[in-house]
């Protein structure tokens, strides 16, 4: 009998992460699941539990992978990745970033997996150039207070290519965009569960600096559907991932208001130190290569995460 494809996947009880668990069971794979759940969380994947398919795996992979058997994927997504989460977890971010990655691709070379790295957005800093492609450099602050976030990713795209040329592992590079949807932690301190919890606990909503800031959404389904399309891709260069449609706080606010059909007041806070004033992909490498482009508008993405929200939370 043919044997079941197996994936690992680290970070896999967090937002993306347990969405890709979903997606590969449902691929009909052996998905195993690591997970420290220091922002991840069992209820998750608790759905996933009692499958024959599904294992999960508490461990903390700054620290050596033990795995028997054979492994075919493996998809690296563990890391805080919220400004709230990743500053609260400074130092644990950038030892899975560095240590953590080295561990994962120790795994790979050693099974000879497929292995795709979830790098950000955040790699581009403060950006000059928008929108941003894959080409630019980016504007990073390396001692600021995101350095431990976007440091440690810049370090494991460099890992990542290193393996790729040195060991010859195959390797990809997503840079993923703002990602919202069901699953996300209420109170993990981003900009879409804030206003959400606001807006259901009869509290304003925050807006940090003058709101005039920019970022551009994308729903965690359309994210899984481009993570499974660079997978199957031979791109080992970055691919950004993410919807190019921007919007700034205020109108974000905005939307919901209307998705809610409740408005709420708007409270100002400062603008975080270092808070990036643009942020937009340019996905043309996705488009044309990939032949991925999002397909959930922010109305129709909001809403569905209102509800969740609010059945869930
Ligand atoms: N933000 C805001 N109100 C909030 C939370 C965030 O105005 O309650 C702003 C924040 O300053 C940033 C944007 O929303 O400009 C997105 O922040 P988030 O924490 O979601 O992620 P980032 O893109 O900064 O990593």
């Amino acid at each position: 009998m043919k044997r079941k494809k197996v994936i690992l996947i680290t970070g896999g009880a967090g937002f993306i992460g347990s969405h890709l668990c979903d997606c590969f069971i449902r691929k009909d794979f052996r998905v195993i699941c690591m997970d420290n759940l220091i922002t991840g969380s069992k209820d998750n994947i608790r759905h996933l539990l009692g499958e024959k398919n599904f294992t999960f795996c508490k461990h903390d992979i700054s620290k050596r992978i033990n795995i028997k058997g054979a492994i075919d994927y493996i998809l690296h997504f563990a890391s805080p990745a919220s400004p709230v989460d990743y500053t609260e977890f400074s130092i644990q971010t950038l030892k899975v970033g560095s240590l953590g990655t080295h561990n994962v691709l120790g795994v790979a070379k050693a099974k000879k997996a497929k292995f795709l790295l979830a790098s950000t957005s955040e790699v581009y800093g403060d950006p000059l150039v928008h929108p941003q492609k894959e080409t630019y450099w980016g504007n990073v602050n390396s001692v600021g207070p995101r350095s431990m976030y976007d440091e440690s990713k810049r370090f494991a795209e460099a890992i990542v290519m290193a393996y790729h040329r040195v060991h010859k592992v195959d390797t990809r590079i997503i840079r993923i965009f703002n990602t919202y949807g069901p699953r996300m932690r209420m109170r993990d301190g981003r900009v879409v569960p804030n206003f959400i919890y606001q807006t259901l606990h009869n509290k304003p909503l925050t807006i940090y600096g003058t709101g005039k800031q920019t970022r551009s959404f994308c729903y965690v389904d359309d994210m899984v559907a481009g993570i499974v399309k660079l997978l199957q891709s031979n791109i080992h260069t970055p691919v950004n991932i993410g919807n190019p449609i921007e919007f700034n706080m205020l109108e974000l606010a905005k939307v919901l208001q209307k998705v809610a059909k409740i408005k709420k007041k708007i409270v100002r806070k400062p603008l975080p130190v270092d808070d990036p004033k643009q942020r937009k992909p340019d996905i043309a490498i996705a488009k044309t290569k990939l032949k991925w482009k999002p397909k959930v508008q922010i109305q129709e993405g909001l809403a569905r995460t209102f509800a969740w929200f609010k059945d869930n939370a």
